[in-house]
């Protein structure tokens, strides 16, 4: 353990600084190892690497890094954020049960639904801002509290310490999908968290280029176990999308904190146009939750979704709008919008998403890095096209 307190935008360059790996050469850059095996050089002695599902060079970098930003003691690198999300759910064994955010990514809601349920491992979805509500579905055999907070789309914040506190009471341990907030702005571990989830694809990596999923968890024993599953299910992300994602995680201060300046400018304007029933954005005073917010993180993170009264002039912004990209996905240099509807939500039923206020109307912005006066004039003329069919 260093000596040294450096800041996280510090850490962000130098943890786990390639200099301590490549002594040989002095490359700035970790190197990509693409090798599956290891020659081991004495018959009774192996070396630190034998195949790469187990463990690669250029991995195990990118894993030692985002342990020390998020604060954790093992950190580990799967192919997508869905399979880091995936494999920590196999810590748990058929008859036990999951409590989890009703408003939780799209994918983790399928898997939650239609794969963990085969495997006898029952949930129960719940309102993670109301502490009555999950307090009363706790069940004896609950072995897991899962929470995502902002939440995707509405941005609801969930009190990490108090879920926490109601959790470690029942024995049970706590997941948490950190992947708008990044270590930039939210520790999870500190607040007692276990396991800290990541969809590096989004702000981590920032660039649009890669699928990558990152895990952390707060004590070794966990993070053995983990690793085990890492290795026996093997969902490993590869040595040159490792090399991709530390490179993008050298950025994410400075690109998200731009954003994230850019998304509070653009909220308050959305909050001001007529046009706009609703603005969600954590950095909004009176968001729901902003207090708790506030208390549990370091900024308000760059998406922000906004409602407008129908399909057809969602429709018709989206028709007009000149700079973000129309796509799935967030967190990158280009700002990208989507419709959550047909989009991050396609698979869940048209009721189950009005029941979370996911409404036709309703479109999700993650600010990019364009300069944010581009962004406001350019959102402005597709409000006026939106208007024109309203
Ligand atoms: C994208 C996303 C995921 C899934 O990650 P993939 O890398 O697409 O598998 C999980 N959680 C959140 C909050 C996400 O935005």
């Amino acid at each position: 353990m260093s000596v040294y307190k450096d800041k996280l935008e510090t850490k962000l360059i130098h943890a786990s600084s390639n200099l301590k790996i490549e002594q040989k050469t002095g490359a700035v850059n970790v190197p990509i190892y693409l090798s599956s095996t290891f020659h081991q050089a004495s018959f009774d002695h192996f070396g630190p690497f034998d195949y790469s599902r187990s463990g690669n060079p250029t991995r195990e970098a990118l894993e030692q890094k985002i342990a020390e930003l998020e604060g954790g003691v093992r950190g580990l690198a799967f192919a997508s954020g869905m399979a880091a999300i995936s494999s920590a759910f196999m810590l748990l064994s058929a008859g036990d049960h999951v409590l989890i955010s009703e408003d939780v990514y799209g994918g983790t809601y399928r898997f939650i639904t239609e794969v963990l349920n085969r495997f006898m491992i029952d949930h129960t979805f719940v309102n993670m801002t109301d502490l009555n509500e999950i307090s009363s579905a706790i069940q004896p055999n609950t072995k897991v509290i899962y929470m995502e907070t902002p939440s995707n789309p509405c941005l609801n914040i969930t009190d990490i310490e108090a879920v926490v506190k109601m959790a470690k009471e029942h024995n049970c341990l706590t997941f948490l999908d950190n992947t708008f907030m990044t270590p930039l702005y939210q520790h999870p571990l500190e607040l007692g968290v276990d396991v800290v989830l990541h969809s590096a694809t989004k702000f981590l990596s920032g660039h649009s280029d890669i699928i990558a999923g990152l895990a952390v968890t707060k004590n070794e024993e966990l993070g053995k176990k983990l690793a085990f599953i890492q290795n026996s299910f093997g969902a490993i992300l590869g040595a040159q999308d490792s090399y991709l994602l530390i490179q993008g995680m050298k950025t994410v201060g400075t690109r998200l904190k731009q954003s994230a300046e850019s998304a509070q400018l653009i909220a308050t304007y959305l909050h001001n146009h007529p046009l706009i029933e609703e603005v969600y954005y954590p950095g909004l005073s009176f968001h729901p939750g902003h207090d708790i917010h506030v208390k549990q993180s370091k900024g308000f993170g760059a998406v922000l979704s906004f409602r407008l009264p129908n399909k057809e002039t969602a429709k018709a912004f989206v028709e007009h709008i000149r700079l973000p990209v129309f796509a799935v996905s967030l967190g990158a240099v280009e700002s990208i919008l989507s419709y959550p509807a047909t989009m991050s939500h396609a698979a869940m039923p048209k009721e189950e998403r009005e029941k979370r206020g996911i409404s036709d109307g309703l479109l999700r912005l993650s600010v990019g890095l364009e300069h944010v006066d581009d962004l406001i004039a350019d959102i402005e003329q597709a409000l006026q096209a939106a208007s024109r069919v309203s």
